[in-house]
């Protein structure tokens, strides 16, 4: 089996934090992973107000222990706290993930706002997140990036059609299978996505019967439930690059020993894009088990 590893970047601390903390893991298993930063503020704060905005919210907060991954000053950024930039406070940090042979793309730009506004936004206003996004990766890394993560899975008809504008090799905005060509409402697009395959972390503490002690072997049966030869799983720097970094290491050692094969998503792009064997699939935004707010999935 091949596993891909999407990184997500989504605060400040996380990748402070969760960044060296992986590197240091895929450095000792040999393994290459996928990583994607938002260049631009960290307003995690305002994710505070979400609480008295999405039914669900406040519930997942305390089923996954939020309170204790997110540090109190992560929730106060952007609010009561300045929004430092990401990424771009880290340019050493950006520039060893691809000094150690892995892979950078862009998680959108400005995180909070991409994921709690994205629906209502202007095409001009999206636009803008994409140039600034990639003008921020190319000041630090010197080139454009190859690779769009969008935050929390959010996508519209307009950001899938802003997207192709750019050129991207790939983009892993969406949830799914296999690769895929997105159709929205019949339109279709021609960035490639490359979606993640499992459930996350997060969503998964939230499913009855799962819990902390349990949680690596449950995630390994939904592996091998989905009997794909190809997953793509998503991590995250505040969860399990900190406070659940040790669940996880557990888990990637064990399958390193099982002889799970570790492949970046820009591989995964290469062998699709030259075996041109990616189908077009309608997106939508729906709800997953386990998540507060729906999310693109390939259907
Ligand atoms: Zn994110």
């Amino acid at each position: 089996m091949h596993l891909a590893l999407k990184v997500d970047v989504d605060t400040y601390d996380g990748m402070q934090d969760g960044i060296p903390n992986f590197l240091k893991l895929f450095k000792e298993l040999g393994i290459r992973a996928s990583f994607y930063v938002p260049f631009g503020p960290d307003a995690s704060g305002r994710a505070v107000f979400r609480v008295f905005r999405k039914k669900g919210f406040l519930k997942k907060m305390f089923r996954t222990n939020a309170l204790k991954l997110y540090s109190l000053k992560t929730m106060l950024r952007g609010t009561l706290l300045p929004a430092p930039m990401i990424g771009s406070s880290f340019p050493q940090l950006a520039q060893d993930i691809e000094r150690e042979g892995h892979e950078i793309g862009i998680h959108g730009y400005h995180h909070v706002e991409w994921q709690d506004h994205l629906p209502g936004m202007s095409e001009e206003k999206i636009r803008r997140h994409y140039e600034l996004g990639i003008s921020a990766f190319e000041k630090v890394m010197g080139k454009k990036p190859k690779a769009f993560a969008a935050p929390a899975w959010m996508i519209t008809s307009a950001s899938l059609g802003i997207q192709d504008s750019f050129g991207f090799k790939y983009a892993s905005d969406t949830r799914g299978k296999h690769p895929f060509y997105p159709v929205v409402g019949g339109k279709q697009f021609k960035t490639l996505q490359i979606p993640s395959t499992l459930p996350t972390m997060d969503e998964m503490l939230a499913w009855d019967g799962v819990n902390i002690e349990n949680f690596n072997a449950q995630l390994t049966l939904q592996m091998k439930a989905l009997s794909l030869s190809t997953h793509v799983h998503s991590i995250h720097t505040e969860v399990e690059g900190t406070a659940l970094f040790p669940v996880f290491s557990a888990w990637i050692r064990d399958l390193k020993r099982d002889g799970v094969e570790f492949v970046t998503l820009n591989e995964i792009a290469d062998e699709t894009l030259k075996n041109k064997n990616a189908p077009q699939t309608e997106v939508r935004m729906s709800n997953l088990p386990g998540r507060a707010g729906p999310v693109a999935v390939q259907i």
